[in-house]
């Protein structure tokens, strides 16, 4: 495995294979991460991990400063899995000047859900994403459905500007209580990481309802929304709606269940296809 912290070395590194797959992150690995990279290695003949923070997909005053970055850790665990080349470059080298040119998602698609709560987030994701694309010009592209409004922002700008990059994604990892695996796990004490269990309990509590026949979302939604503010969560939002664009689905549309809530002063976020 090589590990590369220029463009230009990623590119030499690449040059002459003709099938690449890509797995973009943050570090902070967990086996959620590595699934991916799994998943990765069966549809390329290499396979590029990215490792970046970045800022531009940060709100002021959230996490960008105290995000976990632990690259040996994560060089480590994503040799064991054959990943082929790691791709960790410096912000200087991503960003060495501001990025003035950046890819701005539609509303109807970014301003909900995660984007009504984290303001700028998705142009953010989008604009490194296209820049990550661009830097290891990928056939294939792996995502986790735990981030499933961000798969679903990245399809839509894969097919609106016709890149040539097949998207794929990948079921998520959960820990042996049902917690999906998460970086940002790693901020909960130990009272918290217990109870941190009742978020995608509330998300299959509505998939369960809604499999069963229930039809009154709303009401399964602000009861779910309920049962965690008792209990000293602040949820940001728990939905159900349709897979392909997250809008209120009709009968018989395949859904998803989607949900945000912050435990003391970490935010989780999950989802749960129905
Ligand atoms: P991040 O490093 O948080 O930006 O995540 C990088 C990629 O890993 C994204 O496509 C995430 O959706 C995916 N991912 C994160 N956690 C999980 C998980 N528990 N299961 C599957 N995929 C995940």
């Amino acid at each position: 495995m090589h590990v590369v912290h220029t463009i230009a070395e990623l590119r030499a590194r690449l040059a002459g294979y003709r099938c690449v797959s890509f797995v973009p992150t943050m570090g902070s690995l967990h086996e959620g991460h590595l699934a991916l990279v799994h998943q990765a290695r069966t549809l390329g003949d290499v396979t590029v991990a990215s490792i970046f923070v970045n800022r531009l997909q940060f709100a002021p005053g959230e996490d960008f400063d105290t995000y976990p970055r632990t690259l040996e850790a994560d060089c480590v665990q994503l040799r064991a899995v054959g990943c082929g080349v790691v791709f960790a470059p410096s912000e200087r080298e991503l960003y060495p000047q501001a990025q003035g040119f950046t890819i701005q998602p539609p509303a109807e698609l970014a301003d909900i859900f995660e984007g009504e709560f984290r303001p700028g987030f998705f142009a953010g994701v989008c604009t490194v994403v296209q820049k990550l694309f661009g830097c290891v010009q990928p056939s294939v592209a792996v995502f986790g459905k735990k981030d499933y409004q961000q798969q679903m922002i990245v399809r839509r700008m894969v097919q609106q500007f016709a890149l040539p990059i097949e998207i794929v994604t990948v079921d998520t990892i959960r820990a042996a209580d049902g917690l999906a695996l998460s970086s940002r796990n790693a901020y909960l004490s130990p009272a918290e990481r217990r109870e941190a269990v009742q978020l995608p309990m509330a998300l299959a509590a509505i998939a369960s309802a809604l499999r069963s026949g229930e039809t009154d979302v709303p009401a399964l939604e602000s009861e779910a929304m309920q049962s965690l503010a008792v209990r000293g969560w602040r949820p940001d939002y728990l939905v159900a709606r349709r897979r392909s664009d997250l809008q209120p689905g009709r009968p018989g549309e395949a859904m998803v269940v989607l949900g945000a809530a912050r435990l003391g002063a970490t935010r989780l976020i999950d989802s749960v296809e129905v």
